[in-house]
This record gives structure tokens, C-alpha cells and sequence, in this order.
């Protein structure tokens, strides 16, 4: 490769390069690290859209060196779940890739990243990954040490700078920014605001499983979130509960969850105190699981 073309500001219309394996990547990397370039990272599972392209767009706007990896991470999925059905599109996402400013593409198959007789993860502890979806009848913890792990490689693999990722997953980030904190990982983590439908939704690659009528049902779960921050700022977190279990009973969503958490330590609150506030909410939507989230600032609450 080019070294040049790793300092190039122009967006390419033409697809982002794919290196499959470490060796590639490393080689990809080397003279962008002797320059002493600021790499950026964005993680994600691919079948991209805007939300993934904001982290993009933002890693460029940063960084001499926008890396995105895709790979549809094996051990975050559980038995039940949806890794074989899970959206792909390589090629449309190599294009949006480089189109977004992303300078290359990690996409390695699952045998490059585990080793068979792979033997180590990366777990934060306690209550972080055992609560919300990493409730045992629900993800289950077992989810977020797949996500550490899988990120902690990237981070070793990559040597980012910044590592670029969404408010969406709310719980993950803060589960990310626990592990680089706890591990001295030599990373900045930036949480980028969710990226919506102009109705709304959430996006998220798993809104493809979703049948017209569902996709309709789905909006009440960002209307209940809206009214939820509304009502939070207008009289207190209780009555924004409410009137978020009203909005999505109206649409007959039963929740996984919807519940307020500290947005730091994912412990209930009851009422805002000096602390941002999570509102999260996880469904079945149809063939979809969505979760969606608001965070409530205190300085702009009742209190
Ligand atoms: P995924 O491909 O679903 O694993 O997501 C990759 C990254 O994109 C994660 O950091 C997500 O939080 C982020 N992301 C997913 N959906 C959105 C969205 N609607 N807005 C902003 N970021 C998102």
C-alpha cells in the first residue's frame, strides 16, 4: 500500500480496501505508526448505515487514519440469537465505508481473530454486564465479555487513538469506557449521539428484520422514550416512566425492559439528582430485538 494515500483527505467513491488477516492490517498500519499519524477506530458488524457513518464521519473530521472494522463477532451472540441471520452486505458496506472517509476496512473471518483453542477473554465484573441486557434471562453476560473481548483485540490489533462508538448501545459504551479505564487501555472513547429514521427509530442494522407492520410499531419505542425525557424535564422521573409504559402499550409492545439507570454505573435511580440519567428500553419487535435509549442531563431535569 501506498503510504500517501493514508494521509489522503479526499473522499473515495470507490470501495475501501478489505484486509483479512492481522498480518495485513499490521502491514496497513506500520507506516502510518512510524509517522506518528492519529489512528481512529470504528467497530462495527457491518450492513452499515447512517448511525455507523456519523462514528465514520467524526473519526475522519480527528484523525489522520480512519480504520473501521467489520466483523460479525461470534462470542457476543448467544446460542439463541441471530448470528446466522445476522444482515450482511460486504461490498454495499466497502463503498459506504470509503465514502464516509474510512481509510481501510479490517473484515477478517472468524477463524483469523479466534484461535481454535482460543482461551482468554476480557470480562469488567459486577453489575455493569449482569444488568439491563446483561440480564441473565435476557443477553446475558456472556454478551458483553464477547463485546470486550472482541474490542480489546481490535484495540491491541489497531493501536487507535480515539475509538469511535454509539450512544445506542448505551450499556456497551459504558461497559467499554469501564474496561479502558480499568485496563489502562492508551485509547480516548467517543460516544456519538444515536442517529434516528425522521420518525424516529433508532437505526439499526436489525431494523432489516423488521415486517412493514412492525416497522410502524417500532417508532413507539422512541416516542416513549421522547415522552419519557419530557415528562422527566417537566415533573419527575416517575411520571416520565409512566408516560414512556403508556406510549409503548398504546403500540401493544410488551418491553424486555424500561427502566432509569445512572449513566455511569447503570445503578436504578429513582429521581435525578446531580448525575445524567439513562432511560433504556429493550423490545421484540416482530422478528426484531430493539433497544433504544435517552440520556437526561441533570443540569436540564426538574431538579
Ligand atoms: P453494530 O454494527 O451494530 O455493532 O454497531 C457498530 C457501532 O455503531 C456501535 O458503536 C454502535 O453503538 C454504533 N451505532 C449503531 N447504531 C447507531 C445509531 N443509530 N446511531 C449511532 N451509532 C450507532
Amino acid at each position: 500500500m501506498n503510504p500517501d494515500l493514508l494521509v489522503d483527505n479526499s473522499r473515495p467513491t470507490v470501495a475501501a480496501p478489505a484486509l483479512r488477516t492481522k498480518a495485513e492490517l499490521r502491514a496497513a498500519l506500520e507506516p502510518a505508526r512510524r509517522q506518528g499519524l492519529r489512528i481512529g477506530l470504528v467497530p462495527t458488524m457491518g450492513y452499515l448505515h447512517e448511525g455507523h457513518l456519523s462514528l465514520i464521519v467524526a473519526a475522519r473530521d480527528e484523525c489522520d487514519l480512519v480504520v473501521m472494522s467489520l466483523f460479525v463477532n461470534p462470542t457476543q451472540f448467544g446460542p439463541g440469537e441471530d448470528l446466522d441471520r445476522y444482515p450482511r452486505d460486504e461490498e454495499r458496506d466497502l463503498r459506504l465505508a470509503a465514502g464516509a472517509g474510512a481509510d481501510l476496512v479490517f473484515a477478517p473471518p472468524a477463524e483469523e481473530v479466534y484461535a481454535p483453542d482460543s482461551s482468554t477473554a476480557v470480562e469488567v465484573t459486577g453489575s455493569l454486564i449482569s444488568v439491563l441486557d446483561g440480564d441473565a434471562a435476557r443477553r446475558g453476560p456472556e454478551h458483553f465479555r464477547g463485546v470486550t473481548t472482541v474490542v480489546a483485540k481490535l484495540f491491541n490489533l489497531v493501536g487507535p487513538d480515539v475509538a469511535y462508538f454509539g450512544q445506542k448501545d448505551a450499556q456497551q459504551a459504558v461497559v467499554i469506557r469501564r474496561m479502558v479505564r480499568d485496563l489502562d487501555f492508551p485509547v480516548r472513547v467517543e460516544v456519538l449521539p444515536t442517529v434516528r429514521e425522521p420518525d424516529g427509530l433508532a437505526m439499526s442494522s436489525r431494523n432489516a428484520y423488521l415486517e412493514p407492520s412492525d416497522r410502524e410499531r417500532a417508532t413507539a419505542l422512541s416516542r416513549a422514550l421522547a415522552a419519557a425525557e419530557r415528562e422527566a424535564r417537566a415533573g419527575s422521573l416517575a411520571d416520565g416512566l409512566e408516560a414512556a409504559r403508556a406510549a409503548r402499550a398504546a403500540a401493544a409492545i410488551a418491553p424486555e425492559y424500561l427502566e432509569a439507570r445512572d449513566a455511569e454505573t447503570l445503578d436504578p435511580v429513582e429521581r435525578f439528582a446531580d448525575r445524567p440519567v439513562l432511560v433504556l428500553v429493550a423490545a421484540r419487535v416482530g422478528a426484531a430485538r430493539l433497544i433504544d435509549n435517552v440520556l437526561i442531563h441533570p443540569d436540564k431535569s426538574d431538579t
